[in-house]
């Protein structure tokens, strides 16, 4: 029987969150604070405590988030950046914006993660920082990644855009690297109702850099002063303030979406991505990813069942045109998981009747391919 599943549905969290949110409308419209104010500030020293850094920068996007982390570090021209070939390619964007060069950096075969080894595989003698990504809302082992950054006298940024409220060791993520990272794009785990971005660090060094730098280069507290060559990266009054409204639910959301997870991995058992996380993380499941044989049919297939899917992602980022002069490492796992991925259906308000059913569906596409269970799922299946 075909059912309609989204691949994300967002309108239960919404309607959850409708009260905080149409207190923000209306407040927004008395005060008419429309870019800064008040309302920004209060979003900042939220997002600020709920992840425990000293400091929190709101800004226009989570890719602004990642340019102005850079910026602030020093990163430019002759510099290379490692990161992994497996990640949303705002990340090798932000490493270009600045003028450096992206080093494709390769992942553990189970959780897709970069880790201290990957990372050490990839070093350049002109290597000076690294951004490990939290993919799919899995934290990277920060631990190992912190002490191969002290061992080289790298800086670490963490790209964060995919794991609010994820830990490492009982620790959030974002607050382990000298700045994290954060996208409140609408379909993130904590989404605006349009783009926004957040950079959280405990240096007041680079809070500041990255406050001046986007708002126009402006020393602080003086709105015609303008001290270094910025831009215009400012996060909306409106959008911190639905930001507010909505943090509140993070934690619940988070925890459904866990549960949601646990559903997936009990019927899909090591065909789930990061079936075996280590006991020190906190996945925030972003993202519910498996790796399939014939990805491709059986996402076409499933959607033909009105079951929506996605790749994240088909191609890795040095595999794109617009990277295409680098030199790039051998990166065997994410190469070979870019053509098994797929993403199924996650949200916190899905039911696990429809997991099952979308589970169901999976196992029914094995006799249309007149094959076993082992020709489709990479692993038999737990
Ligand atoms: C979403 C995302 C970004 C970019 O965030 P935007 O707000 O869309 O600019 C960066 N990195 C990763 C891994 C992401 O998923």
């Amino acid at each position: 029987m075909n059912k309609n599943i989204p691949f994300l549905d967002l309108g239960a969290m919404n309607a959850e969150a409708a009260q905080g949110i149409a207190e923000a409308w209306r407040a927004i419209t008395t005060e008419s604070a429309f870019i800064g104010g008040r309302r920004v500030q209060d979003f900042e020293s939220q997002w600020a405590s709920y992840c425990g850094s000293s400091f929190c920068i709101g800004l226009s996007d989570g890719t602004a988030a990642l340019e102005l982390a850079l910026r602030a570090l020093g990163a430019g021209p002759g510099d290379d950046i490692l990161g992994p070939a497996n990640t949303f390619i705002a990340t090798w964007e932000a490493v270009a914006a600045v003028g450096a060069r992206p080093i494709a950096v390769d992942v553990d075969p189970v959780s897709l993660l970069v880790t201290a080894e990957t990372l050490g595989n990839a070093l350049t003698t002109n290597t000076v920082g690294a951004i490990p990504v939290h993919l799919f809302g899995q934290p990277a082992n920060m631990t190992e990644i912190m002490a191969f950054a002290g061992r080289h006298k790298l800086w670490i940024i963490e790209d964060a855009a995919q794991a609010h409220g994820a830990r490492w060791n009982g620790q959030a993520v974002g607050t382990f690297g000298d700045a994290g990272c954060f996208s409140f794009y609408p379909g993130k785990n904590l989404g605006a109702f349009g783009d926004a971005g957040a950079v959280i660090t405990n240096s007041h060094r680079i809070a500041g850099f990255v406050r001046s730098f986007a708002n126009h280069g402006r020393r602080d507290g003086h709105a015609d002063i303008h001290d270094i060559i910025g831009n215009n990266r400012r996060l909306d009054g409106l959008q911190a303030a639905i930001l507010s409204a909505k943090l509140p639910f993070l934690n619940s959301w988070n925890a459904r979406r866990r549960n949601v997870h646990s559903w997936y991995r009990q019927r899909l058992g090591t065909q789930v991505v990061g079936h075996t996380p280590d006991t020190r993380a906190v996945s925030v499941h972003h993202l519910e990813v498996i790796r399939v044989c014939n990805r491709d049919q059986i996402r076409g297939q499933l959607t033909e069942l009105g079951i929506g899917t996605g790749i994240h992602y088909r191609i890795p980022c040095h595999r794109h045109a617009a990277f295409e002069n680098l030199a790039v490492p051998a990166v065997p796992v994410a190469e070979s998981a870019a053509s098994e991925i797929l993403s199924l259906p996650m949200y916190p308000h899905m039911k696990q009747e429809d997991v099952e059913h979308v589970c169901d569906a999976m196992f029914n596409l094995v006799s249309p391919f007149g094959a076993s269970k082992s020709r489709i799922f990479r692993h038999a299946a737990a």
